[in-house]
């Protein structure tokens, strides 16, 4: 039995659509959320964290070569691979980790793709002196075998998920049923944008430090906003965090990049805003890539961190009101801009970041050269070297 509730609405996308045993804490976890947004304290122990323990701020670092060799409009990196674990996920687990421990929680669980938000939500839970469980389908335990290691260094107790096809998505449902069974010690942190309310407007919250300095960094720099930001999209966190502080800057155009895997025409997919139709799942109204019948299909990408099959609803909502625009790379151009990107700039990026990057490739020639982009690196990619030899045919020996 699922009801439905206004709260955390985008334009018709969203809301909670929960078993009623999940209900009662999700608005807990809501109403802790609207009285920690306002609390100084909070806040501020939000900031530090952010300072001392990640790193923050990352850079906003010009890059200079790419722009020379593209010719066109003058190219900004905003560098969250440079964040303590190597992506931006630890914005949102410390900021979601803090409320927990407002809320009295003793017991963090998050769910895991490839691992990275799962080792960034077990790194925080060893900082607070916290219990942490993470669920992960057995299809991704076999294949990210070091991160399921590294969770468990960090002392994190890794389930491997055998339920439905054994990846992300039912690692999810994983998670709310665990977090349903122990709601009294139990706090889920969610890994992107996506969910019931209050998680897609949370971690916007906690994510928008991202654009909340690269808009002051630009100012600092060169004294303008920038044209164009482009961020990678899998549930959508660094995007919307890249976005946010820009939203009510008209003249910024937000770009979206999700990963088209073998291209949009295939099955071999996880371009969302293209492909995806209205549905219900993991307790959110968004865009989901689903069959006739209404079921979840599979979803692929050689990036594991945009292999969701759905969206967060926000970003849902600005594809409609065409406030952002979305677009879809293939995993053959996203391997080349990570090539690529190595060998100009001197950076190995995640590969969900090199989807970004490979559109900004194609976008900054078509562009004068006054022109500004500033594209969201949402991780540095040492975890996908092995990954990138194998696609190219090159036999590494461990
Ligand atoms: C998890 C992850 C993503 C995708 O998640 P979003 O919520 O869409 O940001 C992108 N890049 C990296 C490096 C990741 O770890």
């Amino acid at each position: 039995m699922e009801t439905e509730t206004k709260a955390g609405r985008f334009a018709g996308f969203g809301g909670q659509y929960l078993p009623e045993t999940l209900m009662n804490e999700i608005n807990r976890m809501a109403a802790a959320y609207e009285e920690a947004k306002d609390d100084a304290d909070f806040q501020a122990d939000f900031r530090t964290l952010l300072a001392d323990y990640a790193n923050r701020p990352s850079l906003l670092y010009f890059a200079e070569n790419m722009t020379k060799d593209l010719g066109g409009a003058q190219i900004y990196f905003k560098r969250e691979d440079l964040n303590h674990t190597g992506a931006h996920k630890i914005n949102n687990v410390i900021g979601q980790a803090l409320l927990a421990k407002k809320m009295g929680k003793t017991r963090l669980i998050a769910e895991t793709g490839a691992g990275q938000h799962g080792v960034a939500t077990a790194t925080i839970a060893a900082l607070f002196g916290m219990e942490c469980e993470i669920f992960m389908g057995k299809e991704d335990t076999d294949r990210q075998r070091l991160n399921v290691y590294r969770m468990e260094l960090l002392g994190a107790k890794v389930h491997a998920v055998t339920s439905g096809s054994m990846v992300l998505k039912d690692a999810i449902n994983a998670a709310l049923q665990d977090f349903a069974a122990r709601p009294d010690d139990t706090f889920y942190v969610m890994g992107s944008a996506t969910g019931p309310h209050p998680y897609p407007t949370m971690v916007k919250d906690f994510q928008s430090v991202i654009s909340e300095e690269s808009k002051a960094q630009l100012q600092d720099q060169i004294g303008q906003l920038p044209d164009y930001v482009v961020a990678c999209v899998g549930g959508g966190s660094n995007a919307i965090g890249s976005f946010a502080h820009y939203l009510a800057e008209p003249s910024v155009h937000l770009v979206g990049v999700e990963a088209a895997g073998k291209g949009v025409d295939t099955n071999l997919t996880a371009a969302t805003i293209e492909k995806g139709r209205l549905g219900v799942f993991h307790g959110m109204k968004s865009l989901f890539l689903q069959n006739e019948a209404g079921q979840i299909n599979p979803v692929y990408s050689i990036s594991a961190g945009l292999d969701y099959p759905g969206i967060g609803p926000e970003h849902a909502a600005l594809a409609m009101e065409k406030r952002a625009e979305y677009v879809g790379i293939t995993d053959d151009e996203a391997v080349a801009a990570f090539e690529y990107i190595a060998k100009q700039e001197g950076i190995i990026a995640a590969i969900e970041s090199c989807h970004a990057v490979a559109y900004v490739q194609k976008l900054a020639p078509t562009l004068p050269k006054d022109q500004v982009i500033v594209c969201t690196f949402s991780g540095r990619g040492d975890k996908d070297v092995a990954a990138i030899a194998k696609y190219r045919g090159v036999e590494i020996n461990e």
